[in-house]
């Protein structure tokens, strides 16, 4: 029987879990990724090449079935590059919309998915219109390579028009509504080959700085997962979508706003791996081979903490059950994703305790 073999573009945490998970199925993975010694490594073969390399996707092409990434900021033109033999999963054009939030938002907007009213800025001109329109403050970000946070910068007053434009490279930016939200949520689902979907519980998510600081699922209302669940599968439909799918959502007076779309396993998802009754990588490896896919169903409420710029110098709690640890084996630097921890509890009350002493002994 030959192997069936996977190819990722990437190899940092999330082309890691992908790999754990790949191990449990008996598929092999290989990766693309020109960093020294990425988190992956440990779990399948590196080709060191540029992401955007002829000579490497070519090498990663002729040598799997299968090609996913791991990260939503691989060049478009690098993943057409793949020859048509070799399928390419999710298609290009979720990579595409997703790389351009004026693109995403159009495409929300066309689905009738609520979001954010928002303008596109290409000015200071436009800035000053679009907070007029939207009234103040508004969120300026970047269309592109916006990520936890970087590319945005909230105008809390006319005054901060100018040097917000100037700071942001004066165009391809887009303005929105500040939303006062309640909290924020994700709906991540899987869809595979033959169309099979599967969704996991709706998580809820806080963050500090822009980036992910906590997730906890199942999420507050059954309401809120039936809709955010609704979102996802008009997406997955209109991009024939093909992997895991994770839909970023603010909740403001119990109504869904969509912020964004990860084309790809999501940190908010964590928590599926010892959650679950099937992960998310594991979900995506499934999606793509078409192979039907695992029960997303909750083992018991589960919450997960980044460990984010250094890691706890005492571990004894992270990693003694029902604490679940992940050191993705990255070097220490402020705002990186080092690691994270799963607990798994008997009820929430429980899991947000536990959590709440975690969060309180990694930043005393
Ligand atoms: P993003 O890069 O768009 O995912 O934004 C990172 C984080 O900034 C989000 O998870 C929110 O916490 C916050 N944020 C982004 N856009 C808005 C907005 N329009 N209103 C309020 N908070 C926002």
């Amino acid at each position: 029987m030959t192997l069936t073999k996977v190819g990722i573009i990437g190899a940092g945490q999330l082309g890691q879990m992908l790999g754990f998970a790949a191990q449990t199925l008996d598929i092999e993975c290989v990766f693309l990724d020109p960093g020294d010694n990425p988190p992956a490594a440990c779990t399948g073969e590196i080709l060191k090449y540029a992401f955007d390399s002829d000579e490497g996707l070519s090498k990663l092409a002729n040598s799997v079935d299968v090609v996913t990434y791991e990260f939503e900021n691989v060049p478009v033109e690098a993943v057409r590059k793949i020859p048509e033999g070799t399928p390419v999963y999710p298609a290009p054009r979720a990579l595409e919309v997703a790389q351009d939030r004026l693109f995403e938002k159009t495409l929300f907007q066309a689905l009738g998915i609520p979001i954010p009213e928002f303008r596109q800025v290409d000015s200071v001109h436009d800035l000053r219109n679009a907070c007029n329109d939207l009234g103040l403050p508004v969120v300026l970000k970047t269309r592109k390579l916006g990520y936890d946070g970087k590319g945005q910068i909230i105008v809390q007053s006319e005054s901060q028009i100018d040097k917000a434009v100037a700071s942001l490279g004066n165009s391809d930016l887009i303005a929105e509504q500040w939303v006062p939200f309640e909290f924020e949520t994700s709906a991540i689902g899987a869809r595979t080959v033959s169309g099979k979907i599967r969704y996991y519980p709706l998580t809820v998510n806080e963050h500090r700085n822009g980036i992910l600081h906590m997730s906890r699922a199942p999420g507050e209302s059954t309401v809120l997962e039936e809709k955010g669940n609704a979102y996802l599968e008009r997406l997955m439909l209109e991009l024939d979508y093909v992997g895991v799918l994770a839909l970023e959502l603010f909740v403001k007076n119990g109504e869904l706003l969509a912020n964004e779309f990860a084309p790809r396993v999501h940190n908010s998802g964590h928590w599926t791996i010892e959650g679950a009754e099937t992960s998310q990588f594991e979900n995506h490896l499934r999606a793509i081979l078409d192979m039907p896919p695992g029960r997303t169903d909750m083992k018991s409420p589960a919450g997960m903490l980044n460990l984010i710029g250094k890691m706890p110098r005492d571990l004894t709690h992270f990693e003694t059950a029902p604490c679940f640890l992940h050191d993705y084996g990255k070097s220490a630097r402020p705002g990186r994703k080092l690691g994270h921890v799963t607990v798994i509890a008997h009820s929430p009350a429980e899991r947000d305790s536990i959590l709440k002493k975690l969060a309180k002994s990694q930043n005393p």
